[in-house]
């Protein structure tokens, strides 16, 4: 660990310009013995930083404290967070939270020091004084940096209505308050666009969730350890989804198997007993043909179908248009490994399925999503611990949003924008109102939208106001003309309903608030008196929202204000007392009060009663994913060199030899819509026609300025108007 004085010297008071130079984050900690280190032990050019092993006991008070891991990831661990003379220097699991029981991905003990402390922290508002995407700023007060907002906005509104203006956020922080509270008050009272932010990522498989369940929690992931078969299907559990991984291991100690669908061969996929690597995009097909194969098996639950399920002859007239012949074609897949999948499914109870993001990221995303969520309803499997799907965490917890985010306060006829569209609304001469004002906040837009060079272009325009609010200076905050410094969780109170796990946890500050950094409450709190909204939705304490946050008299409090709930422990959601069981404690929320396979609700809202095929039509000759990062939270922790290295391009050794490469030559992919120079790996973890690399590097590790984004399309799936980067196709070039 450095010096206090080392640290005083990278808290410097200014934005972006040192940090293009910025040395090694040197909050970084070491690893937490209980860190389950990821992809073995490579860290590509990341080591942590030694702690000294003599600390001068006068000099430093330490002290340890709880709280909770904030970041976009289902699992929301516990933690337990070491303070030295107010600076975080190490971060631990805790067991607060059984389910996490003390165990953490390697990237947060890792980086989130750093990350607090680091060069690139926002320490005080600043005003832009260069061209926009130079990165050159100010220092500003936080009374100057209001007015400048204020002003700002109000020449918006009066040319161009409160509708030209657009909160553009999105999920850097998953507390309720951070993430969504006062802030969407704000904006709904503002009367400015609606931004429709579930269409990035998630949004597909939420959606694909409650046309076939509804608003009902699917079973908990402790769960899995019960079943005889795992499927994990587009999850990279290891990087993304750690704390199954440990569930999963004692269902196979006990006996049970585990199958892995998902293109690439991730380490889960190395260990499971099948993997099945099937061609972006194709998960729809895949699972019609399961299905259809478990009708020829004398594997449908009739009893069960005829009890639960609507819309079951519809359903199998689409599945039984598929043999595992034809599937295996499209899905490019061994034929006898879709009839393996089958009989196992078939054969094997329970039987738990975990739905990662990965197999949403296309055009029929919401389909393939709907098709898996379909198996365990023909199958019967949902009514018994460990059989089901892992998923509907979110509708676990008994949340108000209509009370945090106050939606009544938003003005009749009040658009809405889906995030997928910003960069080409930004760009759209015909927009009435055209957008004239962003908000940018809990986001890095340039980095993690499709079509990135459009994004970049729209942030570009001069006539365009950009409010930019985070906790680093990050690429797109380069395009604001004011900036907000954010705290970090560490720094608020907050409350958190995971979205992959059943537990409801709070936290407390455990450092004093960095700099002049405010919480995202606080922000919009003082932005709403500026703007005369002084009614009491707008002097809400924290402590208020967090209680606006829940219904504060549901049984699953157990009699706690959520204000109240105690940090150094975490409240399971149960029903009835007892965990989620399908069937048994909780029941489909449908109109049907049945699972939907012809959907009313996803009728209604997408025109798709049921789901269906669309292949791809390109030129481009292969398939582009671009999954998660073991290094980051999409670009969350991004931006210090060491840890953001370019990653390489996973080819497959028969599309390398087509074109002459070699392993770690420089490559130029490239379509329509950009182009990315990275290294090569030539690697069979991909298969033929598939390329990868992984999402959320900065635009600072490309020698070009385009990051993989810009090779994504910024078409809509077949519902949730969601995102497709896995659409991608491309070619890819010597360089
Ligand atoms: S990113 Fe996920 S796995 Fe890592 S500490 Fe946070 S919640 Fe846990």
């Amino acid at each position: 660990m450095p010096s206090p004085d080392h640290h005083h010297h990278h808290q410097r008071r200014s934005g972006i310009e040192q940090s293009a130079t910025a040395p090694r984050a040197r909050g970084a900690a070491r690893l937490s013995p209980a860190a389950v280190p990821e992809n073995g032990a490579d860290h590509d050019g990341w080591e942590p930083v030694k702690r000294r092993a003599i600390v001068p006991a006068m000099a430093l008070t330490t002290i340890d404290r709880p709280s909770v891991c904030p970041l976009d990831c289902p699992d929301t661990c516990s933690l337990t967070v070491t303070i030295e003379d107010g600076r975080i220097t190490r971060i631990r699991g805790s067991h607060a939270n059984p389910y996490t029981a003390g165990v953490l991905c390697a990237k947060v003990p890792a980086y989130y020091p750093g990350f607090v402390h680091g060069p690139r922290r926002l320490l005080t508002p600043l005003r832009r004084v260069g061209k926009k995407g130079e990165g050159r700023f100010e220092r500003i007060g936080w009374d100057d940096a209001l007015d400048f907002v204020h002003d700002a906005f109000q020449s918006v509104l009066r040319e161009h209505g409160p509708q030209a203006i657009l909160p553009l956020n999105y999920a850097g922080p998953h507390g309720m308050l951070a993430a969504g509270s006062m802030d969407l008050r704000f904006f709904h009272r503002l009367g400015a666009s609606l931004l429709w932010r579930g269409p990035l990522c998630g949004g597909i498989r939420t959606e694909a969730w409650l046309g076939t369940y509804g608003s009902t929690p699917g079973i908990p992931p402790e769960q899995a350890a019960l079943a005889k078969l795992v499927i994990a299907w587009g999850n990279n559990v290891t990087w993304s989804n750690l704390h199954l991984v440990p569930q999963i291991n004692r269902a196979r100690r006990a006996g049970g198997k585990l199958v892995v669908v998902d293109p690439r061969r991730t380490k889960i996929a190395e260990q499971a007993d099948l993997h099945v690597a099937l061609r972006p995009g194709t998960d729809v097909v895949l699972a019609w043909a399961i299905a259809a194969e478990l009708e020829r098996g004398g594997g449908l639950d009739r009893a069960f179908i005829a009890r639960h399920v609507h819309g079951f002859e519809q359903y199998m007239a689409e599945a039984r248009r598929w043999t595992p012949a034809e599937a295996a074609r499209v899905c490019g897949v061994p034929e006898a490994q879709i009839r393996t999948v089958a009989e196992w499914y078939q054969t094997m109870s329970p039987a738990a399925i975990s739905v990662g993001n990965g197999l949403e990221r296309n055009q029929n995303g919401g389909s393939g999503i709907r098709a898996v969520f379909a198996l365990p309803a023909l199958a019967g499997k949902w009514g018994v611990p460990g059989g089901g799907c892992i998923n509907g965490a979110g509708q676990a917890f008994p949340k108000t949003p209509a009370r945090l985010q106050r939606p009544d306060l938003v003005p009749a006829g009040t658009r809405t924008i889906n995030i997928v569209d910003v960069g080409r609304h930004l760009l759209d001469p015909e927009l009435r109102p055209p957008i004239k004002a962003l908000f940018i906040y809990n986001h890095n837009p340039l980095v993690v939208h499709p079509d990135q060079n459009r994004m970049r272009r729209g942030l570009a325009r001069d006539d365009v106001f950009v409010v930019g609010c985070d906790v680093v200076m990050t690429e797109s905050l380069a395009y604001a003309d004011v900036v907000l410094p954010a705290c970090t969780h560490f720094e608020h109170d907050d409350v958190f309903a995971a979205y992959g796990q059943h537990w409801l946890q709070r936290a407390e500050p455990v450092i004093t608030r960095q700099g002049e950094a405010l919480p995202n409450t606080e922000i919009f709190r003082r932005l709403a008196a500026r703007f005369g909204f002084t009614d009491s939705a707008f002097t809400a304490s924290d402590a208020d929202l967090m209680d606006d946050a829940f219904a504060v008299d549901d049984p699953r409090l157990l009699g706690m204000r959520p204000s109240e709930i105690p940090t150094d422990r975490a409240l399971k959601m149960t029903f009835g007392g007892d965990e989620a069981v399908m069937f048994r404690n909780v029941f489909p929320a449908t109109a049907s009060k049945k699972i939907e396979l012809v959907s009313s609700y996803l009728d209604t809202k997408y025109g798709a009663p049921l789901p269906s095929f669309r292949p791809v039509a390109s030129p481009f000759p292969l398939s582009l994913i671009s999954p998660a990062s073991d290094q980051r939270i999409t670009s969350t922790f991004g931006g210090a060199s060491e840890q953001d290295a370019a990653p390489p391009l996973e080819m497959h050794p028969d599309d390398a030899r087509a074109r002459g490469f070699t392993d770690g030559q420089r490559v130029r992919i490239w379509n329509e819509l950009g182009e990315v120079h990275l290294h090569l790996e030539i690697t069979e973890r991909v298969p033929p026609g598939v390329v990868c690399t992984l999402k959320g590097a900065w635009l600072r590790t490309s020698d070009n300025g385009q990051t993989i984004s810009a090779l994504c399309p910024a078409h809509h799936a077949d519902i949730s108007g969601g995102a497709c980067f896995n659409d991608a196709r491309v070619e890819v070039s010597a360089l």
